[in-house]
């Protein structure tokens, strides 16, 4: 039995969030739905035009390089790369050739490093269309010209599962720096993947042959899942050809999403010969010490780093952490909730309050957060209030039956919860007498359910504490409930 090793490497481009495109003035919207209205003569490329440099994308792009410890070129420059294509209105992109912004970094994946070879930034494309049944294509330049990053990573991954783990980790740190909303439907994000098999002698102990073997590239990966799939599937499909002893074939492939399949799309003799030179029209950068001192002082603290500091400052479950970690804004609020309890609580106390709080956030809060984005309405929730609220429930103050509702009413009307509780009359009965008035109301009107239950039915009690929970509105505890009953049954 033959042993084969995945190796893949992958290339990742991003769209950048700029004002305005990456060498004119347009707008950067590439997915404004009016064709041709964000473009311009520079970005349709015409002739007795010249391109200026969009700084703020090429701080954006510095700005991935540090949080991902690469160096900073001090020389960079730009390159034609040359070919005709519709959808490329002057025949040439402006990309980066031997010189780009960043070399040399390392992503860290499950304890594992990633080498990233480099960073550079470009130009994206325009669009074509192709409508059905029609003999003709389309063309929108709104995306021509939208500034593009590139990063290239050496051939360091070695499984579908650990690829996918990559993009999404990238696709995380691009958003919390703020450099591109990276959503792979929006073709903000897209990953191609280079994969090759490495033979494995078997009985040597780490046999890993100096040569790579003959890679193929997959493009078109529009979500995590095909990066996965098409990863999981090549390195099947090229198993299959080597354990017959025939050669794998460099070439370019596309991915079917739908029959999740790889497909031939051009073999290397095909390839293209870009004939990259220097962009003649835009200067070459120098990139000085003290802006890349700037740029690093605008790195935030990074998803990796959160998720540890999670776990350990609050004794978060990994699980709870990565919601608030994949979740940045809900992270935030859990935190500046956490900052409004006491300090001078016990240390067992603050330690369930944090986990309550964690747990209402998880699951209530984060719906409600939701739907207020979505819907484009301020969150009225503050995170002083909902400090207010988790102490609250903690002092058995509330029910958690009237939490939702005293939850509910505070993201509707944003008010305080204990100005909510008092208004709507939503204090929980404590005094013992008042709630065994009520038990004695319900045994007499009850008296078939009371029988029942010295019959030793089981459901019967539960009947009965339903009843006393709905004279109360829900406003007396459970368990406080269940105990008064069970001393008057008897
Ligand atoms: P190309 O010239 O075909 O673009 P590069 O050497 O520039 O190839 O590498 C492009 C990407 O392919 C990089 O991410 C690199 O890590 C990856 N790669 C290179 N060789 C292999 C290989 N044999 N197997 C898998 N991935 C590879
Ligand atoms: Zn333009
Ligand atoms: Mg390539």
């Amino acid at each position: 039995m033959i042993n084969f090793l995945p190796v893949i490497g992958l290339e990742v481009h991003a769209e950048l969030k700029t004002k305005s495109k990456m060498f004119c003035s347009c707008h950067n919207d590439p997915l404004e739905r009016h064709p041709n209205t964000n473009i311009c003569p520079i970005c349709m490329g015409h002739p007795g035009t010249l391109p200026v440099i969009n700084k703020e994308a090429v701080r954006k792009v510095i700005k991935t390089g540090l949080a991902l410890n690469c160096q900073i070129s001090e020389h960079s420059k730009f390159d034609r790369k040359n070919y005709f294509y519709p959808d490329l209105p002057k025949g040439y992109q402006i990309s980066q050739y031997d010189k780009p912004l960043c070399l040399g970094g390392f992503l860290i994946i499950d304890g594992k490093e990633i080498r990233i070879r480099r960073i550079h930034l470009e130009e994206d494309t325009g669009r074509l269309i192709h409508p059905e049944g029609a003999d003709y294509s389309l063309v929108d330049f709104n995306r021509a010209g939208v500034p593009l990053m590139e990063l290239v990573t050496e051939p360091d991954i070695d499984s579908a599962k650990e690829a996918r783990s990559f993009a999404q980790e990238l696709q995380l740190i691009f958003r919390y720096l703020g450099v591109s909303d990276a959503d792979m439907e929006k073709g903000e994000m897209r990953v191609e993947a280079n994969v090759s098999l490495l033979q494995l002698k078997p009985k040597t102990q780490n046999p890993k042959p100096k040569t790579l073997g003959t890679k193929v590239e997959v493009k078109n990966l529009n979500s995590f899942r095909a990066v996965e799939k098409a990863i999981e599937y090549e390195v099947i499909r090229q198993k299959g050809i080597l354990g017959k002893g025939k050669k794998v074939i460099q070439e370019t492939m596309g991915w079917d999403d739908v029959s999740e399949v790889t497909f031939s799309q051009r073999i290397k003799e095909e390839a293209h010969d870009y004939r990259y030179f220097p962009e003649p029209d835009l200067p070459p950068l120098r990139i000085t010490k003290e802006e890349v001192l700037r740029i690093r002082a605008g790195v935030p603290e990074l998803p990796q780093n959160r998720r540890t500091r999670l776990i350990k400052e609050y004794k978060l479950e990994p699980k709870a952490a990565e919601v608030f970690v994949t979740n940045k804004d809900l992270g935030e609020y859990f935190e500046k909730t956490v900052s409004e309890f006491d300090p001078h609580l016990s240390k067992e106390k603050l330690q369930s309050l944090i986990k309550l709080a964690t747990n209402y956030i998880v699951t209530d809060l984060q719906g409600l957060l939701k739907g207020a984005l979505v819907a484009g309405e301020d969150f009225l929730i503050t995170p002083e209030n909902f400090a207010e609220f988790i102490s609250l429930i903690y002092e058995g103050k509330i029910t958690s039956k009237i939490a939702k509702i005293v939850l509910e009413e505070m993201f509707k009307a944003g008010a305080d919860p204990s100005h909510i509780i008092e208004e709507k009359g939503l204090v929980q009965m404590t005094d013992e007498k008042e709630i065994e008035e009520i038990i004695k109301e319900v045994i007499s009107q009850n008296q078939k359910a009371v029988e029942d239950y010295k019959k030793g039915k089981e459901n019967a009690l539960q009947f009965l504490l339903g009843q006393v929970m709905a004279k109360t509105q829900g406003k007396v505890n459970p368990e406080t409930a269940r105990k008064l009953l069970l001393t008057k049954l008897k």
